[in-house]
């Protein structure tokens, strides 16, 4: 029996689902039951009638699917998969903001951890940022972790005032202009599609900016053929499976997220037989960032 068919059968035995997220690698997508950026999986999560969620993904997804599901088991195969930009903002730079800001309301990027989703009014996705920002009564917002996102929804929205944290994508931020001329050199005529993490000088020379589930719909829909993605590099697989008869260029090999490469076939296959490792949050918590998760997904 191969690896891809001993997941199948224990899945079906044990009433399981396989979430990824669509940076994962080529094999891992392939035995995903459910393929999407971080909204999409969120709410599938949220949806599922599954008894165990096998999250293919980083660790602040995993812990965001069991807030949403708490009486689901959820499993995050590779256990030492995280998220940098996560780690960035801690509780206590929030409580600091408030003093600093006690108008505004605290906006945190699902990136982020349980803590710091405990402590905010609303999460949002690079998907609904600009919708969940804008349909706020507060004018003042303070903006979580990843500056590039809070600067493009700030862009968007110039009816708020938009307060950035400082964290950032140790991948999305790597990117520059100069790729960006490099990449249009070597592939002219392409459409450039990017995704809100990268920095201002890469967004202002995109023709399409957004999310990975929206450059994903954007390309399919296009007459365009040829395009230049600039976001993580696993996108590609889903881009080219989708659109045989089009071509997609990375903007750059630096688009390449180490933890998001972490999930191997053989930690899912472990983490379905030995239902490890199982993903926990402290009960206040998981309650808090509740409120957080689900005054985004009802915005
Ligand atoms: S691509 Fe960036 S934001 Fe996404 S998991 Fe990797 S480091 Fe975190």
């Amino acid at each position: 029996m191969t690896m891809q068919q001993k997941i199948e059968k224990l899945k079906h035995e044990k009433n399981a689902v396989i979430l990824a997220h669509y940076y994962q690698t080529g094999d891992i997508i392939d035995i995903a039951d459910m393929v999407g950026d971080s909204y999409g999986l969120s709410k599938q999560a949220k949806e599922t009638d599954a008894d165990i969620i096998v999250f293919c993904g980083v660790r602040f997804m995993a812990e965001s699917a069991k807030i949403l599901s708490p009486d689901k088991k959820v499993l995050l195969p590779a256990i030492d998969a995280g998220c940098p930009m996560a780690d960035m903002v801690t509780p206590r730079d929030i409580r600091r903001l408030r003093q600093e800001y006690p108008d505004a309301a605290v906006v945190c990027y699902v990136n982020s951890t349980s803590e710091v989703k405990a402590e905010s009014d609303v999460c949002v996705t690079s998907s609904n940022a600009v919708k969940v920002v804008a349909s706020l009564k507060e004018k003042r917002i303070v903006f979580v972790p990843d500056q590039n996102l809070a600067r493009y929804v700030a862009n968007r929205l110039p009816g708020k005032e938009i307060i950035p944290f400082s964290g950032y994508c140790i991948v999305h931020h790597r990117v520059g202009a100069d790729d960006v001329d490099a990449a249009r050199a070597a592939v002219p005529g392409a459409l450039l599609l990017v995704h809100p993490e990268c920095t201002g000088e890469v967004i202002e020379k995109a023709d399409f900016v957004g999310s990975t589930a929206q450059i994903i719909d954007f390309a399919t829909r296009s007459d365009h053929k040829t395009f230049i993605i600039g976001t993580e590099m696993g996108i590609l697989h889903v881009l080219q499976k989708q659109n045989p008869e089009k071509q997609f260029y990375l903007l750059t090999t630096k688009l390449l997220c180490a933890n998001m490469k972490k999930t191997k076939l053989a930690d899912v296959l472990c983490a379905l037989e030995y239902e490890q490792h199982e993903i926990t949050v402290d009960q206040e918590i998981m309650d808090k960032a509740r409120l957080s998760l689900e005054n985004m997904l009802k915005a």
